[in-house]
């Protein structure tokens, strides 16, 4: 019992731990900042060369399987646009790859004997055959592993060819130089990997680099970033297209716009300029209304108005004859004044001035 209980809390603690991996996950969408973009594209090189001489370690971001499926599923509906991210994560790696390598070709200008250009030249040959050998076995290797042998064979007949060449170019090679500097071990510097290689590697050797984990991870990783800058130019082009087109349609919608607002306009413009001559006839007569009313108008407004009645008051003082006189003649001259006014109003509505303006300078012309 005490047994079968003790294996059920070790169970718990070992399901325990599984699950809050799962409920991370749960938490964290693809999307989130933290989430690789290249693992979601099946380009880290934390994963492709793990494993290898040059195990990068854990990425700094998050890694999981399930997380690229939701965004596989996720991105038929919709591009994310995830490229960006891949290419520039690869780019810079592979920047520090190239520069790891330059670095590691000083290193060994400086303390590898100096030859000439000529015969380093030659030395470079070698070089070059090696390399075709190195991946035409680990080819070979691959098409046996893969059970085409009859390919396999044909592959292993250009080995030899190849080796062929290679004996003749190192011939060459060693001639130029005397015995022991040919001894030493020439090296040189993957261009893809930056791992070094020797000028005299056997076949294996080369074979195990050129097939290896690590050289093939780089040209995984170099091929893979090619690709993503390509996807990423071609989609930056579409949207650049699509946003040129949106703004093309934009600006024919403003200008079908601006059309039907001015074509309106002209017709307002022809509609108004008849409503004017209506209104000027009908402020005609509300002039000539004006002028009839106008005494019985003043009388009323002294009556509501302070300031009148203390001017009517002031008025008081003056002889009745003067008073009238100055009244008829203040009439005529308000009734003129309005008159002006009334024509000028109509005038500004016309042209599309505000209706407050004009009666703003009616009351400043009141007094
Ligand atoms: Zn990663
Ligand atoms: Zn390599």
């Amino acid at each position: 019992m005490v047994h079968d209980a003790d294996f059920w809390i070790s169970n718990i603690r070992y399901y325990g731990s599984s699950f809050s991996g799962d409920t991370t996950r749960q938490r964290i969408k693809f999307s989130d900042e933290r989430v690789c973009k290249s693992h979601l594209l099946n380009c880290c090189p934390h994963d492709i060369l793990s494993g290898t001489r040059m195990d990068l370690g854990e990425c700094l971001k998050v890694h999981d399987l399930a997380l690229r499926a939701d965004y596989e599923i996720a991105s038929k509906q919709q591009d994310f646009f995830f490229e960006l991210d891949a290419m520039e994560h690869l780019k810079s790696f592979i920047a520090d790859c190239d520069r790891r390598t330059d670095i590691a070709k000083k290193r060994l200008a400086d303390t590898q004997e100096e030859i000439s250009a000529e015969v380093a030249a030659k030395a470079e040959r070698v070089h070059e055959l090696n390399e075709e050998i190195g991946k035409l076995l680990a080819k070979a290797e691959q098409l046996g592993a893969e059970g085409n042998v009859e390919e396999s064979q044909k592959v292993m007949d250009e080995v030899e060819k190849t080796r062929i060449r290679k004996r003749e170019a190192e011939e060459i090679y060693r001639s130029s130089m005397p015995a022991s500097s040919f001894q030493q071990q020439k090296l040189r510097v993957c261009e893809v990997c930056s791992a070094y290689l020797g000028l005299h590697d056997n076949d294996r050797r080369l074979a195990d680099h050129f097939g290896g984990k690590l050289h093939l991870g780089f040209i995984e990783i170099r091929e893979k970033l090619d690709e993503l800058k390509r996807i990423v130019a071609e989609k930056q082009e579409k949207r650049n297209q699509d946003r040129l087109k949106r703004r093309e349609e934009r600006d024919r919608e403003e200008r079908d716009k601006l059309k039907r607002r001015s074509r309106s306009r002209e017709k307002r413009r022809h509609r108004s300029s008849s409503r004017d001559r209506r209104r000027k006839t009908r402020s005609r007569s509300r002039e000539k209304r004006h002028r009839h009313r106008s005494r019985s108008d003043s009388r009323s407004r002294s009556h509501s108005h302070h300031r009148s009645r203390d001017r009517s008051r002031d008025r008081s003082s003056k002889s009745k004859s003067s008073r009238d006189k100055e009244r008829t003649s203040r009439d005529r001259d308000r009734s003129r004044d309005r008159e002006r006014r009334h024509k000028k109003r109509s005038f500004e509505t016309a042209n599309g001035k505000s209706e407050e303006r004009s009666s703003e300078e009616r009351e400043a012309g009141e007094i």
